[in-house]
This record gives C-alpha cells, structure tokens and sequence, in this order.
C-alpha cells in the first residue's frame, strides 16, 4: 500500500535505516524510517492525507523530518540530506542532498540499506558500502574513514557498541582503534544521548559483552569511572581479592538472563560500586571490604544524578537493592527458597512499603503469592 501511495505521489523514496537492516535480519519492525528526495515534511502530510484524512502528522519543520502513525506503525520521513560537522558541536550543517549522499551520513554500513519504493527500481536494496555482507558477517564497520564518523559525531562510538552489543555483533578492528582514538570526543556529546545509549547496552541480552567494550575502548573511563574502579585484583603477598569488574558483570549477565528490568540491572551494577573506597588489607586474613554496602547506597544518589537517570522510585529502588546488597535478587530466581524470603522479610523489617517495592520486578506471580503468604503470617 505505501509503495502504491509512493508511486501515485511521484517523489522519490526509500525504506532506510533500522527497519531495513532488521528486515534483512528476519525482523519485521514497527518503526519505518522512510528518506525521500525532497521536502519530508511535505512528503510526509502527502502520504498521511492519502493512507487516511485523520491522520495526525507531527512535523520537525526545523530538522525537516515527520512522523506519524498508522495502524500498529510509526513511520518516519526525513529529507535526502548532506550533513557537513565544524569540530565542536555534533550537530551538522545540513544541505538537500540525493540518496547517495543520505546513505553516506549515516553510521554504519548495516544502517546505510536502502530500498526502493520507486516504479521504476521497486524492491532494490541499495548497498554501497557493503552492509548485506557486514550483517552476513555479523561486524559493526563505519562507512567511510571510522575517525571522520567518529569525530563528526562521537554519539556513534556508543551507538557502535550498543549495536554490538543488542546484536551480538563485532566490532571491525579499524572502526574499534578509531573509537580508541577519538574516545575524548565522548565529552562533546549530552549525558542524556550517553545515558540513553548506556541504557540500551545494559538491556541487551548479555550486557557483559558491552560494558567490556566500553572498557577496553577506554570510553567507560569518560562515561562511568567508578565501574571502572571496581577493576584489577590487588596482591599483598599471597593474599589477592577478586577482580570486583568482571564478578559485577557476571551478576549483571546472570540476572539478566532472569529478567528485563532496567532498574533491577542497575541494582547488579552498582552492588559493589562502593568496594574500592572500603578496601582494606589485614595482615591475618587479607583483603576486607567495610561498610561497603550503606556507602554503596548513599553513591546511589550521587552516580544517577551524574549520569541522569530518573531521581525518583527507581532510584529509591536500585538504592534499597544495594543496601540490601542484592540478596533480594533472590526473589527473581526461578525456584526461590523459603529461607531466602524468610531473610529478605527479615531485612525489610517492618518497611513493607519498600518491600511491596522491591517485589514488583517481574517475578513469577507464584513467588508473589509467597510473599503475600509471609506478609500475612
Ligand atoms: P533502533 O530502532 O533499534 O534503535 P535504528 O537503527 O532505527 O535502531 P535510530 O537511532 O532510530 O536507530 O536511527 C535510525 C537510522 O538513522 C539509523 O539506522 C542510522 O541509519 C541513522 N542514524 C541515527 N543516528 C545516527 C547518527 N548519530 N549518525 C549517523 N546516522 C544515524
């Protein structure tokens, strides 16, 4: 239907970005990213007045994009554009372009796809750059110089591991030194756009794989320090603790296995945030870590204003999770025990306000009744 409204319009357009690289990946989208050689705002109010008259198109005239929806879709249309960068600002000077040009601005070869929606051409994928075989492949590659994307727009540093990362992809070797190089340049970019990136690595199915690559790119240390803190294994003769880095990322990708929810992740992330600060040596039994968790909980605060996550329940949330030093990471277990919720009921004490709280993460609702039973005794 939308190549036949296309083809009555006239102007030329193509399916673009995302929803064709997912396409090639066997998933069918909901969000359509739509490129057309001309006004896409105009381009846009065209197809919405044709698909339905009560369509309500919101328009970005400033950015010269469009959106709507339809049905169980988002659709997205945006210009054909150039995009030229001056050194400071990751936004572009941007000027009417073709096709070609739109496919060179974008940021990976798997995100510069295109698909005909013409008469002439219906149906052709537009692959300059190598993308069909880069997903075949399964590798994360910059279509030109990765330093000049890199540099342009440091965003694409993270955009590049969030992608390795959701799709269990690699990184090209090339494209990776280049983030290595330009790391620094991450500071050009919002702590929103960081924050939002860091959320979609920590959401993926084996979050590890990212936090590594944010590691040993060296990004990690601009974006998250105090992760970064948690690294290395300290000897005093014999006497060595572990490495608190990867031991985070294991709890991380085991309860990721469990469940989905953002906050949960966050609590296995910063359970042991606050070790390097409480680390001690003692002669007689080696490595110690004091109070770690009530100033883990007190870091809490600090790290998700810096970082600019919400201040509210979900803070409140992750906080109780770390004071309780993530014991009720229990509850999401598959096969919870009853002296595990016997000891969770027991920390919370009388507070059963924060312990309703921490019981709505996405539990079976078998363990919820367990709860409820304990509650009620
Ligand atoms: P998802 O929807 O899973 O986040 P996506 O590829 O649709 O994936 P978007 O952020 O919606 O991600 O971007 C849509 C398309 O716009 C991308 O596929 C890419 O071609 C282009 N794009 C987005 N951000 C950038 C950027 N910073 N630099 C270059 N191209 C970009």
């Amino acid at each position: 239907q939308l190549a036949q409204i296309v083809q009555e319009i006239g102007t030329e357009a193509y399916l673009v970005g995302g929803f064709v690289r997912d396409l090639l990946l066997g998933r069918i989208g909901k969000d359509i990213d739509i490129v057309c050689v001309g006004s896409g705002v105009e381009f846009a109010l065209k197809v919405a007045q044709k698909l339905d008259e009560n369509i309500s198109v919101t328009t970005y005239r400033n950015f010269g994009t469009a959106m709507f929806r339809y049905k169980e879709w988002t659709l997205e249309f945006v210009g054909a554009r150039k995009e030229s960068y001056s050194r400071d600002s990751r936004k572009p000077v941007v000027e009417n372009g073709t096709l070609q040009d739109d496919q060179h601005r974008r940021d990976f070869t798997i995100n510069a796809l295109a698909i005909s929606l013409n008469k002439q051409n219906f149906a052709t994928l537009i692959d300059p750059f190598g993308g069909v075989e880069h997903l075949r492949k399964k590798i994360i590659q910059t279509p030109l110089n990765p330093d000049i994307t890199f540099s342009d727009d440091p965003l694409r540093m993270m955009r590049a591991i969030r992608f390795a990362s959701k799709l269990a992809f690699d990184i090209a070797p090339e494209t990776f030194e280049a983030i290595i190089r330009n790391k620094e340049r991450i500071q050009i970019v919002s702590q929103e756009r960081i924050t939002d990136e860091l959320n979609k690595i920590i959401l993926s199915d084996k979050p590890s794989y990212g936090f590594k690559l944010l590691f040993h790119s060296g990004l990690l240390h601009y974006i998250f320090p105090e992760m970064v803190e948690l690294q290395g294994v300290e000897a005093v003769g014999d006497k060595r603790h572990k490495d608190n880095f990867y031991h985070t990322l294991q709890v991380l990708d085991n309860l990721s296995e469990k469940t989905k929810d953002l906050w949960l992740r966050w609590a296995a992330i910063l359970h042991d945030i606050a070790k390097p600060a409480t680390k001690r040596f003692d002669e007689k039994v080696g490595w110690t870590f004091h109070g770690h968790e009530e100033k883990g909980a007190k870091m809490v605060p600090h790290i998700f204003r810096k970082l600019k996550l919400p201040m509210g329940e979900n803070m409140r949330f992750v906080q109780k999770l770390v004071r309780l030093h993530l014991r009720p990471i229990a509850l999401v277990k598959d096969n919870i025990t009853d002296s595990a919720l016997r000891r969770l009921l027991f920390e919370a004490g009388s507070d059963l306000e924060a312990l309703m709280q921490l019981c709505r993460a996405d539990i079976t609702s078998k363990d919820h009744q367990k709860v409820k039973k304990y509650l009620a005794n």
